[in-house]
Formats: C-alpha cells, sequence, structure tokens
C-alpha cells in the first residue's frame, strides 16, 4: 500500500517547532523503529507520533469524516490503517519504547499540547 503520510506534514512540523522552543532535541524518522515514528528521543526510549485525524481515525469530527463516494474502499483502508497503527504501538512497547500520539486537531490549542509533550519527556 501506498504512504499515506508524506513526510514533513504540517501538523508534525508544528510539534517539532514546539519541541525545539523547549528545549528538546530529537531525531526524525527512525526507520530501524516500528512504523518508522515520526519524532524520537532515542535517549530517552521515547517516540511522539503526529497523527492526522482524517487518516488515523481520530474520535473527533473529522476523524469520524468517510467520504461519500465509494465506502466500499475507504471502509476497509481505514481499518488497515488503524490495525497498523496498533501494530505499530505494540510492537514499540515491547521493546521498551513509550509512545505519545499527538492529534492534528489538538494543535488548536498549542498551549494544552506543549503541557502535554513536556509531561511525556519529563
Ligand atoms: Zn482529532
Amino acid at each position: 500500500m501506498a504512504r499515506i503520510r508524506k513526510v514533513d506534514t504540517k501538523p508534525e512540523l508544528v510539534v517539532r517547532k514546539l519541541l525545539h522552543a523547549k528545549g528538546f532535541r530529537y531525531r526524525l524518522h527512525r526507520r530501524d523503529l516500528p512504523g518508522c515514528p515520526d519524532i524520537v528521543f532515542p535517549g530517552r526510549k521515547k517516540v511522539i507520533l503526529v497523527h492526522g485525524c482524517f487518516w488515523h481515525r481520530h474520535e473527533c469530527p473529522a476523524g469520524r469524516k468517510v467520504p461519500r463516494s465509494k465506502p466500499e474502499y475507504w471502509g476497509p483502508k481505514f481499518d488497515r490503517n488503524r490495525a497498523r497503527d496498533a501494530r505499530n504501538a505494540q510492537e514499540l512497547a515491547a521493546i521498551g519504547w513509550r509512545l505519545l500520539t499527538v492529534w492534528e486537531c489538538e494543535l488548536s490549542n498549542l498551549e494544552t499540547v506543549t503541557r502535554r509533550l513536556v509531561r511525556f519527556l519529563r
């Protein structure tokens, strides 16, 4: 299946900027980790994923949206995305990594997101 997420999507850049401003340094897109996580903190063994609500089926209005055309195509595609996210999270946990998912819609409140990020990384 083709990649559903472009590298350097905008929400990810927003999160990276927040982290940088807080003094956190990270690595990007470690291909040797399950799911090639977006933002990686090797010393802390922590990763942050920035998920688009639509593609990754967040429990928010954007994540519940289903295109009106070709439901027989979108349903299975969304199921696969969810299954893959769950599998990646399990595999990361199994090798001792902790994971924080930041949803696109959360970026409407940068203060709250920043607090979550800092709490996760401390
Ligand atoms: Zn959302």
